[in-house]
């Protein structure tokens, strides 16, 4: 009788759990060692979020964004299986999904990234918009077009939350709406994009005056309602007429993951060694933005695409090498910069020494995405579709 092959699961198709598994398929699997793959996502398609702005402008496509799985692992042995988790216990090896009977799993990849913190602002829930998914994009694109038709003079869009997510929505929204939009970023604290160089912010505050968006600095919103949100400025409080209401305010760790029974951080991230195992469960790797740790130098590693992806190769490799009994390897984080969206044909770019803003950065931003979307065969598509757009809308408009 022959054995059951060990079993990966992968919990969550993102920049951790999609490219560790795409890296995994790769490995020179041996007959004897050759497990079966199964990534698991409560969606059927990847998103490539650094790009989900350039859905609200109409400069891409949905499927080229935020390609299916299925696609993705045709001819892999990648198995896919759609369905949300809700629950897993680390005793039995099993995993609990809504919408189909329990999974076991001998190794697990925990790799479902954050939310969309939704219970900080009173009104939140029921007024605000999470810009994380593409649903999210999809929900403000319709809001802003039933606004566009329903009104005349001006909308009125009110950005809460002044990193990276807000400063780009927000140039992004000003050059969507054009001379209508009236845009308002709210930052409670006293400089947008705390982490960012010097070159960026400089470009940032460029984009934004340029376009027109208000910066409201050291701004707390405590409450939103229907069309008015309430904030505290200065030891004042106002409310002000808003049409819509876009949250960008950071991360917040799913619910139940914070109660599993392993080591978490204060916010509730997962601790886990520098190999991307999970203290006192090597069985079970955690990477990406629910993970909480320092790399071998000792570094904290943020909580970005770019750290997602670099931890995703030692991710794969480390589990190949668990299983092939060769030695581990412990992830060295290495900053690449930061390149950041402002506006249509208009980026900034700052890292390995090189800065430049412009239309040249927003040219190389999207050849470098160009070249981290996953496979070949998608990143060849999309390339083409960008190559020949131009040709095609030419045509259209001569024919029409
Ligand atoms: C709009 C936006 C723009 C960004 N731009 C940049 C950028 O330019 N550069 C950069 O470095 N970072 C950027 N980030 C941050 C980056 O997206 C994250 O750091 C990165 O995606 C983290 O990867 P991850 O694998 O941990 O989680 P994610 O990529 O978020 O993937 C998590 C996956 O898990 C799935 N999932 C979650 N819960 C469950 C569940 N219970 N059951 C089943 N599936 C589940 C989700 O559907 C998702 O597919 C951006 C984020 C956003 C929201």
């Amino acid at each position: 009788m022959s054995e059951q092959p060990l079993r990966i699961c992968i919990l969550g198709g993102g920049f951790g759990g999609l490219y560790t598994a795409l890296r995994l398929n790769q490995f020179p699997w041996t007959d004897g060692h050759s497990p079966e793959i199964i990534l698991i996502d409560q969606h059927d398609h990847f998103l490539f979020t650094p790009l989900l702005y350039e859905l609200i402008t109409g400069e891409m496509q949905s499927w080229e964004i935020a390609p299916r799985f299925e696609e993705l692992f045709a001819n892999t042995r990648i198995h896919f299986q759609q369905g949300y988790v809700t629950a897993i216990n680390i005793e039995t090896k099993r995993i609990k999904l809504d919408n189909c009977k329990d999974l076991s799993y001998d190794k697990l990849v925990l790799a479902m990234g954050t939310k969309t913190p939704l219970d900080k602002i009173l009104g939140s829930k029921n007024y605000g918009l999470p810009f994380r998914s593409l649903q999210d994009a999809y929900c403000i694109k319709e809001r802003l077009r039933a606004l566009e038709i329903a009104k005349f003079n001006k909308i009125r869009v009110a950005v809460v939350g002044g990193g990276a997510s807000g400063v780009e929505l927000a140039c992004k929204l000003a050059d969507r709406l054009g001379g209508i939009g009236r845009i308002r970023l709210l930052e409670r604290g006293k400089k947008l994009l705390s982490n960012s160089s010097e070159f960026n912010c400089k470009a940032v505050q460029y984009a934004l005056e340029k376009r027109l968006v208000r910066i409201d600095l050291e701004t707390e919103v405590s409450r939103i309602n229907s069309n008015s949100l309430s904030l505290h400025c200065k030891g004042k409080t106002d409310t002000i007429p808003v049409d819509l209401v876009i949250l960008t305010v950071g991360n917040q760790v799913l619910g139940w993951i914070k109660g599993l029974p392993l080591k978490h951080s204060e916010q509730g991230l997962i601790a886990v060694s520098p190999e991307l195992q999970v203290i006192d469960h090597p069985e079970i790797y955690a990477l990406g933005d629910l993970a909480d740790f320092k790399d071998i130098t000792g570094q904290q590693v943020p909580r970005t695409a770019q750290a997602a992806l670099q931890q995703s190769y030692y991710c794969a490799w480390n589990l190949w090498a668990s299983i092939t009994q060769r030695p581990l390897l412990s992830f060295r984080y290495q900053a690449l910069g930061e390149m950041l969206t402002l506006g249509v044909d208009n980026a900034t770019l700052n890292g390995l020494g090189i800065k430049f803003d412009g239309p040249l950065a927003y040219l190389t931003r999207r050849l470098i995405y160009l070249y981290r979307l996953p496979t070949f065969k998608h990143q060849f598509n999309v390339g083409l579709n960008w190559a020949i757009r131009p040709f095609m809308e030419e045509i259209t408009k001569l024919i029409s």
